[in-house]
């Protein structure tokens, strides 16, 4: 069977899988000139098997609210890929969550873990469950009685899932609590954990600052710096966060943040004070992100309108944008505009957050993009060290974690460049990327047979 045909394929057996089909074309695309040079590959009908998960898991979760009224939400774990490691992957609690959604993710997984060079396969879970204006102990419940069908099917050697959006340091204490209980075991079946308690130090900072050391490179690499780099960032969750740190740690400037309502612009720059005043809001006080205009009048709000054909963060004059919220967050206007407004560098924090259209015009007019499967992979490969502390039973310092997570990410930029090289497509990171993940995981699966 021909890859088109293969690719067919999968588009008529899960029709109603968009993102699913997003991230499968992209990898499929970008990995012809490995399959042409290598028989192999195709001979095994790689692709073929990646494409299908080897395992999804979709359960009821039944829990009762304040009021004592009972609510049903569809819970899932999809285990995707273990050629090279135990399944990994966030759990997400969105009410967008789809099974395309959770496979989309679990796919780009899979090429995510293997660039760490960690041993991780890929997977990815979550719920409809939308924690937002839910009481602390209402998402106890809920995470309770999630785990209480999940903990059948992970376990520390077996599926190691963490957070992602709307699961939080606060949702995986209740749910390694509730596993806790029910398997009569401490071990680190979950990370993102509270440092007490089996967790790593950095774990909560690493997605953001991966993002950015890897930005970072990217710009030492054409002989630049952060130095005064105005830098459009989306979100105002984790990886938001950290990423605007790491930013102004490195002499960058933050000019905006966003929540699903809209988004501030602060062209005086968003400080550290001002990111501290973020953090309470949205860690603490659970707030939106509105609330930055009322305390600082130098930023202007900007609320989303229905039926937007483009998300108007992305139209300030900056040198970098760093989508760091949710997939599709950028279309091909966005992305015109972000090159009118004289950005030149995206670096992905949030998973698949450029359309395929958004990013032919990024790459057309010679936009430094980092696709978010190798710049957004420093929070898993710090879940991977915490996995390593944990079999060990030992802690790293921050300093020690900080330290890998820096080679990592150093060395994943390495890796996506070379191979980018190698096959023909000098500087094109999204290239280098799906290629040298899709070898890595490609051979452990021939070595291990047709299973
Ligand atoms: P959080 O839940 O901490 O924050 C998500 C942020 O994005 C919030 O500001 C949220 O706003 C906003 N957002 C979520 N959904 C939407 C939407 N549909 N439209 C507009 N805004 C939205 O999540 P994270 O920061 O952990 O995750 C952000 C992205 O980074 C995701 O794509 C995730 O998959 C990716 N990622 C996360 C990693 C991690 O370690 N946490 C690792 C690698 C990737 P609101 O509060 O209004 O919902």
């Amino acid at each position: 069977m021909s890859d088109s045909n293969a690719l067919g394929q999968l588009l008529s057996r899960d029709v109603a899988e968009p993102e699913f089909h997003q991230a499968v074309e992209e990898v499929f695309n970008t990995v012809q000139p490995v399959l042409d040079k290598h028989e192999k590959y195709r001979k095994h009908k790689i692709l073929e098997r990646m494409i299908e998960a080897e395992r999804i898991i979709s359960f009821r979760v039944t829990w009762t609210d304040d009021n004592g009224d009972v609510q049903v939400n569809r819970g899932y774990r999809v285990q995707m890929n273990s050629a090279i490691g135990p399944y990994k992957g966030g759990l997400r609690f969105h009410p967008s969550v789809t099974q395309s959604v959770l496979k989309f993710l679990a796919f780009e997984q899979i090429f995510k873990n293997a660039l760490t060079g960690l041993p991780m396969g890929g997977g990815k879970g979550g719920s409809d469950f939308n924690p937002k204006g839910r009481s602390d102990m209402e998402v106890m419940r809920f995470c309770q009685n999630f785990m209480a069908e999940l903990s059948k099917h992970i376990g520390h050697r077996i599926d190691v899932p963490a957070g992602d959006i709307g699961v939080g340091g606060r949702e995986i204490g209740y749910m390694f609590g509730a596993y806790r209980k029910s398997q009569k075991e401490f071990t680190g079946v979950l990370t993102g954990k509270g440092y007490g308690w089996g967790g790593s130090l950095i774990r909560p900072e690493a997605t953001g600052y991966g993002l950015i050391y890897f930005a970072d490179n990217m710009l030492k690499n054409i002989g630049d710096s952060f130095e005064g780099k105005k830098c459009l960032v989306s979100g105002s969750g984790n990886v938001a966060q950290f990423a605007m740190q790491k930013i102004l740690e490195l002499g960058g400037i933050p000019v905006s943040a966003s929540d699903s309502s809209g988004h501030i612009y602060d062209e005086s720059g968003i400080t550290a004070e001002k990111l501290a005043f973020i953090m309470e809001l949205k860690n603490v006080k659970r707030g939106r992100i509105k609330e930055y205009a009322d305390q600082y009048p130098e930023a202007v709000y900007t609320e989303n309108a229905d039926g937007q054909d483009s998300n108007p963060i992305w139209d300030h004059p900056a040198d970098c944008a760093f989508p760091c919220a949710t997939q599709n967050e950028i279309n091909a206007t966005d992305a015109s505009n972000l090159v009118r407004n004289g950005v030149k560098l995206l670096g992905e924090g949030a998973n698949m957050p450029a359309t395929p259209e958004a990013i032919d015009v990024i790459v057309d007019n010679g936009v430094l993009y980092s696709p978010g499967k190798a710049s957004n992979a420093g929070g898993v490969a710090t879940s991977g060290l915490e996995m390593v502390q944990n079999y060990s039973g030992i802690n790293w310092s921050s300093a020690e974690v900080d330290q890998r997570l820096q080679e990592i990410m150093k060395n994943i930029h390495d890796t996506c460049l070379h191979t980018a090289e190698e096959y023909g497509h000098r500087g094109n990171y999204m290239v280098g990327a799906n290629i040298a993940g899709f070898i890595k995981v490609a051979d452990a699966m021939i070595a291990q047979g047709v299973i």
